[in-house]
């Protein structure tokens, strides 16, 4: 299938695309989906020499790492609970381990598109806003941590009155700046790493469904045009897998994110509606996040639907809460809106662990997948080749699973965040 009809496919720089399997081939480890997490353990895998194959049933970031917001973020979403389950293995080390992994991603990413000259409109600049004195409260304690280890340097607590140095919107009574945090064109960057990969060796297929994984002494994954055998495998379909469901039911419900770019503004407007280019979330549990692209269009998204379908109008739905924080964009012109499901995880924490001893599953980011998709990747890739890693810490956790297809999962979990957006509009 063709990727969505968003932003980052009309604007993507590399357009040649990727060749379909043909044929039967054998590598070292064989790698089930295209987005973030199986293109960035391609990239750790072949940087060590082993070889590779991707098959991705599209194209190269067609589900949500092709249509994200784009904000890399210290937002790990399942962190209390992280420190809570990451003590079985670690036991004092997991709250200092959890901290370290908010920062991780973003070095990753950070290094890779320096090393491989990856073009996708890397900017620093973040900033999580305060719609009430409970969220003020909640980025008060997190500078505070931050300071606390070490990263004054890039952490600045915004009061009410500065806020307008920053962002044209009387919404916020403050917002924590963070100049660590970052956003890109996810696509640019996935493809991007997709061809660094490539010119390590790496086989990286699109259009290339696989619709069966043969167990045995070297797994193998089963497409219509040719099978690849391999000493591993790594599913990394996410929401958008459907393999191996008698193993993995109830374990991860998808969500629908929906995303939404207007035309591009004049230069002039852009600035003054954000003069420092920083991306942008509120502090609410189902919040708004926006930033701008770097032809000048503002990109907001916001309004999780978390029964896992697409919405009707996207733009309809979105453009209140743009026209509420800039009301200067009152009218603007809407060029694309799209939806997007990213796996949520009844915890927060990413699902890792095997099917058997060669077959690793690595997925579930509950929204917030851009930095963590990458520690993944370096985490597996390091078990599968063997070295020191914390794969394990991720393996230990203890997960739920809810005893229903993913469908009535996804419903189920609507309902609870029913809940949690009631409660943000009580607070707002
Ligand atoms: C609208 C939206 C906004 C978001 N905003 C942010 C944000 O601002 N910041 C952030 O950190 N995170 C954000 N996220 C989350 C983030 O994009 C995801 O967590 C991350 O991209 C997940 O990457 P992935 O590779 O695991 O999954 P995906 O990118 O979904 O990739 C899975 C791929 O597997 C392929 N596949 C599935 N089954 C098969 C099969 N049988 N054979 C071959 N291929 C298969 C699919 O075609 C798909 O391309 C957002 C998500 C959405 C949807």
């Amino acid at each position: 299938m063709e990727h969505a009809k968003s932003y980052y496919a009309a604007s993507a720089r590399h357009k040649d695309g990727f060749p379909a399997l043909d044929g039967d081939i054998d590598v070292d480890v064989a790698i089930v989906g295209g987005g973030f997490t199986g293109i960035a353990t391609a990239v750790e895998l072949a940087e060590r020499g082993l070889r590779v194959a991707v098959c991705e049933a599209n194209q190269i970031g067609w589900g949500a790492t092709g249509r994200n917001g784009g904000q890399i973020t210290g937002s790990l979403s399942g962190d209390t609970a992280m420190e809570r389950e990451f003590k079985r293995t670690l036991g004092d080390q997991a709250s200092e381990f959890v901290w370290d992994l908010r920062w991780r991603g973003h070095d990753i990413i950070k290094n890779r598109v320096e090393k491989y000259g990856i073009k996708c409109d890397l900017k620093f600049g973040q900033m999580q806003t305060a719609l009430n004195k409970s969220h003020l409260r909640e980025l008060t304690a997190t500078f505070e941590q931050g300071c606390a280890r070490g990263m004054q340097d890039h952490l600045e607590m915004v009061p009410a009155d500065k806020m307008g140095e920053y962002l044209e919107s009387d919404l916020y009574i403050g917002g924590l700046l963070n100049r660590r945090n970052m956003h890109v064109h996810s696509l640019d960057l996935c493809v991007g790493e997709a061809l660094a990969a490539q010119s390590l060796g790496a086989q990286i297929f699109e259009n290339t469904k696989v619709t069966a994984i043969e167990y045995g002494a070297r797994p193998k994954l089963v497409t219509e045009n040719g099978v690849i055998t391999a000493d591993k495998l790594v599913l990394a379909g996410n929401a958008y897998h459907l393999l191996e469901q008698e193993k993995l039911r109830g374990k991860l419900f998808p969500a629908s994110l929906a995303n939404m770019v207007t035309e591009p503004l004049d230069a002039d407007v852009a600035r003054a509606i954000n003069p420092q280019d920083i991306a942008v979330y509120d502090g609410r549990f189902i919040l708004d996040y926006y930033r701008l692209t770097a032809d000048n269009r503002v990109m907001f998204g916001g309004g999780t639907n978390y029964s896992g379908r697409d919405s009707g109008d996207i733009a309809a739905e979105l453009r209140p809460a743009l026209e509420r924080t800039f009301p200067r964009l009152k009218g603007v012109g809407i060029d694309y809106s799209w939806a997007g499901m990213d796996g949520i995880i009844l915890n927060r924490i990413p699902q890792v662990g095997r099917l058997s001893k060669d077959v690793f599953y690595v997925q579930g980011y509950s929204g917030h997948g851009i930095a963590l998709t990458h520690i993944l990747a370096d985490l597996t890739a390091r078990e599968i080749a063997g070295e020191a890693s914390e794969f394990n810490v991720f393996e230990n956790v203890r997960h739920w699973s809810l005893p229903v297809g993913r469908s009535m999962g996804s419903l189920m979990i609507a309902v609870g965040m029913a809940y949690y957006r009631m409660r943000d509009r009580i607070a707002s």
